[in-house]
Parts: structure tokens; sequence; C-alpha cells
């Protein structure tokens, strides 16, 4: 069985393989009432929806988590500007919105909270908010050197974000379906478990 069910998944595959036991059961002994048939193949073709389901609940979620752990941050303590006595304490929102990473510097006794974003999420306006202000300094930069290197640090970041947007945005996509469908899926799941227990309390008598 999979992992990834819901509890009332579960349930109604429990009740299902409960009905194919009681048929199997019934056929033996010759004696098996025609809606059976019916149900077992509704049965069969509900279990298969949510198993697909299921799957396509794991791939998505997964995707997330690996699109979240796609920010590779080199934090460092604020005051030995070393990283290796770092330990992760929590997360904290930043004054512009958006989440970081907090730590503790087991060496300096200290805690702080990272100042870039710790998703991909926060990091777009992050990004976006740092390239324009590049570009306004830019405009008053009168050094020749300095300006050919901001601008190739600007393209960089541009070129960053242009990657990571559809990225993000595709990932937020699959999302809003898969609610809309988790949704569907939970109304159709709850009606036939509904069904189903009604079917047992009466082959039960
Ligand atoms: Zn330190």
């Amino acid at each position: 069985m999979q992992q990834n069910l819901k509890p009332e998944e579960r349930e109604v595959i429990k009740l299902v393989s409960f009905f194919r036991k009681k048929a199997e059961k019934l056929m033996e002994e010759k004696k098996l009432p025609e809606e059976y048939g019916q149900l077992l193949e509704t049965s069969d073709k509900l279990v298969e929806q949510i198993n697909i389901h299921a799957k396509n609940r794991e791939t998505i979620l997964n995707e997330r988590t690996q699109l979240q752990s796609m920010i590779k941050e080199n934090a460092q303590c604020p005051k030995c500007s070393k990283n290796d006595k770092l330990k992760r304490t929590g997360t904290d929102k930043s004054p512009r919105g958006w989440k970081s990473n907090k730590y503790k510097c087991r060496g300096c006794n200290i805690e702080f909270v990272w100042n870039a974003p710790n998703n991909p999420w926060d990091m777009i306006p992050y990004v976006e908010h740092f390239v324009e202000q590049l570009k306004s300094k830019l405009q008053n930069e009168p050094d020749e050197f300095t300006r050919t290197q901001t601008q190739a640090v600007i393209q960089q970041m541009e070129a960053n974000i242009a990657k990571l947007k559809p990225v993000v945005e595709a990932s937020d996509l699959d999302l809003a379906d898969l609610e809309t469908r988790e949704k569907e899926m939970a109304e159709v799941v709850h009606k036939f478990k509904k069904h189903l227990m009604i079917e047992k309390i009466r082959i039960e008598d």
C-alpha cells in the first residue's frame, strides 16, 4: 500500500478489499448478487484513481521540497565571520516580508537572522530589489571599470531570476491544480465511503 494516502482514502481502500473478499466467498458459493459486480467495478476504478492521485500528490510535493532546498546559503556569523559553529535555530520574517533562517553561533554565543531569504519564492523579489539598487548606483558611478563590473553582476542576477521565475511559477500552478484536485477527490472519496458503509451494513445483516 502507498504511504502517502489520506486517512479517508485508506479507509475506502480497506472497505473495497472487504467487499472483494466477500464477493469471492459468495462466488465460491455460487450466490453472488448482480450488483456486486457493478460495485466492485466502480470500486476498482476509484482505487485506481486514488492511487494515481496519491502518486501525483507525492511528485508535486517532492518537487516543492526540492525547490525549497535549492537555496544554498553561505551564512556566516556577523561577529567572527565564520560558519563552522553555526546551528540553524529557526526562521524569521524580515522587515521587507521574506522568510530567512535564524542561526546561532556557538563560538560567539549569539543568535542572528541571515539577511537573505531562505526560499526561492522570496528570493525573486529580494534579488530584483538588489538589482534595482545596483542600477541606481550605476547611474552615478564615474569609474568605467566599476561600471563594467556592476553591469556584469546585474546581467548575471537578471539571468538567474529569468531562470528561477518560470520554475517557481510552474510549481505554484502545479500546487494550485493539486489543491483543486484534492478537494474534488476528497468529496468523491467521502461519498463513496458512505455508500460502501451502507452496503456493508446491508450485507452483514
Ligand atoms: Zn561567531
